[in-house]
């Protein structure tokens, strides 16, 4: 990045009422068949204008060819059972009836690579793609085939950096890999989590990132999040490993967390992306509370290494809602910049 602060969304955007039920997580799409290819081309033409307009510096596709951000990316593989379905407790907080493991999973197509080509048309900005990591991908899935987490993160990780490789020459520039569940199974992460994450990103020639956050503001996640105390130090475990990791960015939940800002100093070397946008309320920060969250920040990390951001995804959000918080991540690095002599 040539300017410092640089500006990125974690992932999603709300989708248009014709594409998908509006301000619902995993909404079933309104269309089928041609209609809905083409509904969802229209509304990646409408994330990165929203993006662009709004002044945002890496532009993502705002996920708007996804009904979910892990099970979109499993439907393309092979090995995995749809049609059957077992329930499983995911994250450790909340029950969901998702697919069956019942062979070696395997890639026999590119998942994402032709949206990656269709976004890289539409802006000269830098681009983000998002994948679902390999241990969040394990924990969104019933295994009935290989008897181990750590071995079905493993075979993820192959098929993962498949995918990726073939983004990059796409001419995606930031692969980012979503790992929620690195909040929660602290043994596994430094035990395999770390190691398959950075399996799935080996050898890509672009800038690699991990998102680790709280969620999305979803009732389960909200009770979770009240029983974490008064100072969330689940980075401290985590944060550490990733600065000695080759991966290249991190994504972290702040504004409006209870998440210690002085965690950053342990991602030192590290590009961070701070989530200065709250996704779990439609109220819209002002640009100044953005620009006291990224100067606090400011404080940990130097300022060619921030990256402003939102916390999480904002799929559940009224669109206008997202549109107003984009302009606000704009606004408040910009104000920061400003004050560095960038303008
Ligand atoms: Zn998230």
């Amino acid at each position: 990045m040539t300017q410092p602060i640089a500006t990125a969304i974690a992932g999603s955007l709300p989708k248009p009422a014709w594409l998908a039920q509006p301000e619902k997580l995993w909404a079933p799409w309104q269309l089928s068949g041609a209609a809905l290819d083409q509904a969802k081309t229209d509304a990646v033409r409408l994330a990165v204008d929203e993006q662009v307009r709004a002044g945002i510096t890496v532009i993502g596709d705002g996920e708007q060819t996804r009904q979910h951000f892990v099970t979109t990316f499993i439907e393309h593989l092979d090995g995995v059972d749809f049609a059957k379905r077992k329930t499983m407790r995911i994250r450790d907080r909340y029950d969901a009836d998702v697919p069956i493991v019942v062979a070696a999973v395997a890639r026999r197509k590119p998942v994402f690579v032709a949206d990656a080509k269709h976004l890289r048309q539409l802006t000269e900005n830098p681009i983000k793609f998002t994948l679902p990591g390999p241990m969040t991908l394990v924990d969104t899935l019933y295994d009935d085939c290989y008897g181990s987490r750590e071995k079905l993160a493993w075979a993820f990780a192959e098929i993962l950096n498949q995918e990726a490789h073939e983004l990059v020459a796409a001419g995606v520039d930031v692969v980012q890999f979503d790992e929620p569940a690195f909040n929660v199974f602290f043994d596994e992460v430094s035990d395999w989590g770390v190691k398959t994450l950075e399996r799935a990103a080996a050898g890509l020639a672009c800038k690699t990132a991990v998102h680790i956050c709280y969620g999305y503001g979803i009732e389960a996640n909200i009770k979770w999040k009240s029983t974490l105390g008064s100072e969330w130090r689940q980075y401290e475990r985590t944060f550490p490993l990733l600065a000695a990791s080759r991966i290249d960015q991190v994504s972290l939940e702040c504004h409006n967390s209870h998440v210690p800002m002085d965690l950053i100093a342990l991602l030192d070397g590290k590009d961070v992306m701070v989530g200065a946008i709250d996704v779990a309320t439609n109220q819209v920060e002002t640009p100044a509370e953005v620009a006291a969250t990224l100067r606090k920040a400011l404080q940990f990390v130097k300022p060619h290494r921030l990256i402003g951001c939102t916390n999480c995804g904002m799929v559940p959000l009224p669109r206008e809602v997202a549109r107003a918080k984009l302009h606000a991540l704009a606004a408040g690095a910009a104000i920061v910049r400003g004050e560095l002599g960038w303008s």
